[in-house]
C-alpha cells in the first residue's frame, strides 16, 4: 500500500486516510478558528514546532492540510500552501523574495491583476520589473541583472496563447541562482508540471480547473523544497493571512476528484472547436497552441501533455462585430473565469486586460476583433451549433 501511486489515484485518495477521522469517506470539514492544547506545556511545545499540531487555522487546518498535501504530490512537489485567491498565493510568493529595489524578470504577459500587482510594487516601492518574450536563452540572459530577485512565468500566457519553454528559463535561472515561479493556472497540474522541468515553485488560481465549477475562489502554492515552504506558512502566509476556509478547501477536494476526466473533455471539445473555427471564413485567425501551425506547437509537445482547454480567435472586423458575436450566443455565457463545466466567452481588450494600456495591450497582440473562450463540457455539437448561429454566414 505504500507504492507511490499513479497521478488519477492521488487525485482521488493522497493526504488523505478515512481511519483517521471516524471512517468517514470524505475529509471532514473543520470549521475551527482555534485549537486547544491539554496543557500548557504543550501550547509552548506546539508553538516552538517540538510537537505537531495544529495551533490555529491561518496557520494551518486538517481540511486545508490534505488538500496541500495532495497538491503537492500532483504537481511533485514536497509541501504546498492553500490560499484564499490565486493572487493571495502570487502575493505571497513575490513579498518571500522582494526587497527595496529589487527586479523581476516577468513573460511578456501575465493574468491583469498580476500585472496591476507589479505596478502597484513599483509605484509604491520602487520594485521595477521588466517584460520578456523569453524565447531565447539570450533574450532571458540580457534581461538579468544583479537586483534580479526572481523569474516569474506564465506558459500558456493568457489570451494570447503564447508558451514559453520552462525547461530554457529554469535552466539560465540556475546558472544566475535565480529561483523560477510558473503560474500554471492554464494547464492544471495534469497537463504540465512545472517543477519537473526545473522550476522552483508553482502557483495555481485553484478558481479555474481545480475547482472545475465555478463556485470556489482560491489559490496554490506549491514549492519543491519542504523548509522553505514552511518558511513562506510563517511569514508571508501567516502574517499577511490570505488564507483559504476550510469548506473551500473541501469544495477544491471534491474538484480534484475529477480533474483527469473534466481535462480530457476540456481538450477534446477544444481540439474540435479550434478545428471548425480555423476554417470559418468569418474567423479570421485562431491562436491555439494545438494547432501544428503555431509557432508554439513545438514548445506545447515537448512540455504539455495536451493543448488545454483554451482558445483565442479573431473575427472579421473590429470592437463592434466581436461584441456583436458574443450578443448572439445564446448557450455559451459572456464571463471572465475559466475552467468551468460551463463554455465561457470574454473580450480581453475590454474585460480581462482592459487595465493593460493599449499600446502594450496590441504589442502583445491582444486586438479588438480578439476573443477567448473556455471550453466547457457540454455535448461539443450544442458549442458548435451555437457559435456557428453568431457567426452567421
Ligand atoms: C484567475 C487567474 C489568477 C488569479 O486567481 P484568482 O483566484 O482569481 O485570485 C492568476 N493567474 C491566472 C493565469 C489566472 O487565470
Amino acid at each position: 500500500m505504500n507504492k507511490k501511486k499513479r497521478f488519477e489515484t492521488m487525485l482521488i485518495h493522497k493526504g488523505y486516510s478515512s481511519q483517521d477521522f471516524h471512517d468517514s469517506l470524505n475529509p471532514p470539514i473543520f470549521h475551527s478558528s482555534t485549537f486547544t492544547f491539554s496543557t500548557a506545556e504543550q501550547g509552548e511545545k506546539r508553538f516552538t514546532g517540538e510537537e505537531e499540531g495544529f495551533i490555529y487555522s491561518r496557520l494551518g487546518n486538517p481540511t486545508v492540510r490534505v488538500l496541500e498535501e495532495r497538491m503537492a504530490a500532483l504537481e511533485k512537489g514536497e509541501a504546498a500552501l492553500a490560499f484564499g485567491s490565486g493572487m493571495a498565493a502570487v502575493s505571497a510568493v513575490l513579498f518571500h523574495f522582494l526587497y527595496s529595489g529589487c527586479h523581476i524578470l516577468c513573460s511578456r504577459g501575465v493574468y491583469g491583476c498580476t500585472f496591476g500587482l507589479l505596478d502597484l510594487l513599483h509605484k509604491k516601492f520602487g520594485v521595477t520589473h521588466t517584460f520578456s518574450p523569453m524565447q531565447t536563452a539570450e533574450e532571458i540572459e540580457a534581461a538579468i541583472h544583479d537586483q534580479t530577485c526572481c523569474i516569474y512565468i506564465e506558459t500558456p500566457i493568457n489570451p494570447t496563447m503564447e508558451l514559453i519553454d520552462i525547461r530554457l528559463v529554469t535552466d539560465v535561472a540556475k546558472k544566475y541562482g535565480i529561483p523560477v515561479i510558473v503560474d500554471n493556472t492554464f494547464c492544471s497540474p495534469y497537463l504540465q508540471n512545472p517543477l519537473e522541468l526545473g522550476a522552483d515553485y508553482v502557483i495555481h488560481s485553484a478558481t479555474k480547473y481545480i475547482s472545475g465549477h465555478g463556485d470556489v475562489i482560491a489559490g496554490i502554492l506549491i514549492g519543491k523544497n519542504k523548509e522553505d515552504m514552511q518558511k513562506i506558512r510563517m511569514t508571508t502566509q501567516k502574517d499577511i493571512g490570505g488564507i483559504i476556509a476550510p469548506f473551500d478547501a473541501w469544495l477544491l477536494l471534491r474538484g480534484l476528484k475529477t480533474l483527469h476526466v473534466r481535462m480530457d473533455r476540456h481538450v477534446e471539445n477544444t481540439r474540435k472547436l479550434a478545428n471548425y473555427l480555423k476554417d470559418h471564413p468569418f474567423v479570421e485567425d485562431i491562436i491555439y497552441p494545438g494547432d501544428p501551425n503555431s509557432p508554439h506547437y513545438p514548445i506545447m509537445k515537448k512540455q504539455m501533455k495536451a493543448p488545454g482547454g483554451m482558445v483565442s480567435f479573431k473575427v472579421q472586423g473590429g470592437k463592434d462585430e466581436a461584441q456583436e458575436f458574443m450578443n448572439r450566443l445564446k448557450l455559451i455565457k459572456i464571463a471572465v473565469s475559466l475552467g468551468d463545466a460551463e463554455t465561457l466567452i470574454q473580450h480581453p481588450a475590454t474585460m480581462t486586460h482592459a487595465v493593460v494600456p493599449s499600446d502594450v495591450r496590441k504589442s502583445m497582440g491582444i486586438t479588438d476583433n480578439m476573443m477567448r473562450l473556455s471550453v466547457g463540457l457540454e455535448a461539443i455539437d450544442d458549442i458548435l451549433e451555437d457559435i456557428e448561429q453568431a457567426l452567421g454566414n
